[in-house]
């Protein structure tokens, strides 16, 4: 199970999961790869970069959406709808975390699931991610008629949009902004629907390079797939780049001395009937170091 471009660091077996666990590194690019090897027919991929973001433009969650916006090998305005369609695909997806960007994909069928790994690789190491795809699944001015107001519309502007007018989403968006002020947890990954329309294209453009690449990635594979072909199908793709340094480092944040109060508000109640309710949190910040010393 091994292949020239790739450096076995690890071989573990977990009976618990039924599991070869094997852990590799890329050696061009410094790519880790968990490749899993059990009897599950139902065969698992998944890409993942870290995308911690500076601010609350939505950057890595426009990103996300843009990149399933046509590739270099699958020029389609929407290989993901396409995919949605002719596949046998039993989960598909992709995620914005506050700190990382995942692409999963799983299929029981071996020629589907070597495409979905193909189409997935392809959208977020080579996106076409046009000026246009920018606007769209980002924000652009919109003008019904001349006397209308313009007004900024965009895919992931409206879906934050509906995000912040719901009253628990609010209030937990504030309680992780709140206790983690110092680092990118104090941000919102989703986009803050007035923050979103300061993103440029120029900065956008430049956070694709910045993180999606192979020396930022980290690779999961499972199932009953020949393991030697999923380090194929990688390289066949990660040679094409050569190593570089990504900062991608999430700073703890520092403790404070004393409790703080933030408060936030929503649009309407959360129950109708009423005029004027609200919420409370109490939100504890569990230091690692505390815990890491108790093991
Ligand atoms: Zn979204």
């Amino acid at each position: 199970m091994s292949h020239p471009a790739f450096e076995l660091v690890r071989d573990e077996r977990f009976a618990e999961i039924n599991s070869q666990a094997l852990l590799y590194k890329h050696k061009k690019t410094g790519a880790e790869v968990l490749s899993l090897v059990n009897d599950d027919e139902n065969k698992v991929f998944g890409i993942t970069f870290k995308t911690p973001p500076e601010d609350s433009t939505g950057i890595a969650h426009i990103l996300e959406h843009s990149v399933l916006c046509g590739s270099q090998k699958y020029p389609v305005k929407k290989p993901f709808v396409e995919l949605l369609k002719g596949s046998m695909h039993t989960f598909l997806n992709a995620m914005t975390y506050p700190d990382k960007t995942a692409y999963p994909v799983a299929s029981q069928n071996l020629k589907d699931f070597y495409n979905l790994v193909d189409v997935y690789l392809d959208a977020v190491l080579f996106p076409l991610i046009s000026e246009d795809t920018f606007e769209q699944e980002g924000w652009h001015y919109e003008l019904e008629s001349a006397d209308a107001p313009l007004v900024y519309k965009g895919v992931v502007f409206n879906e934050m949009k509906g995000v912040y007018s719901s009253p628990d989403s609010v209030m937990h968006t504030l309680s992780q902004n709140a206790l983690y002020p110092d680092t990118t947890y104090g941000k919102s990954s989703g986009g803050d629907p007035k923050v979103i329309p300061e993103l440029t294209y120029e900065q956008f453009k430049r956070f694709h390079q910045t993180y999606y690449h192979p020396s930022n990635a980290r690779v999961v594979f499972s199932g009953d797939d020949a393991p030697e072909q999923r380090l194929a199908i990688l390289d066949d793709y990660f040679s094409r780049f050569d190593r570089i340094a990504v900062d991608a480092e999430v700073k703890l944040q520092p403790r404070w001395n004393a409790p703080r109060q933030v408060s936030g508000t929503y649009a309407g109640a959360i129950d109708p009937e009423k005029r004027r309710d609200g919420m409370v949190t109490v939100n504890w910040m569990i230091d690692p170091r505390k815990i890491a010393k108790k093991r």
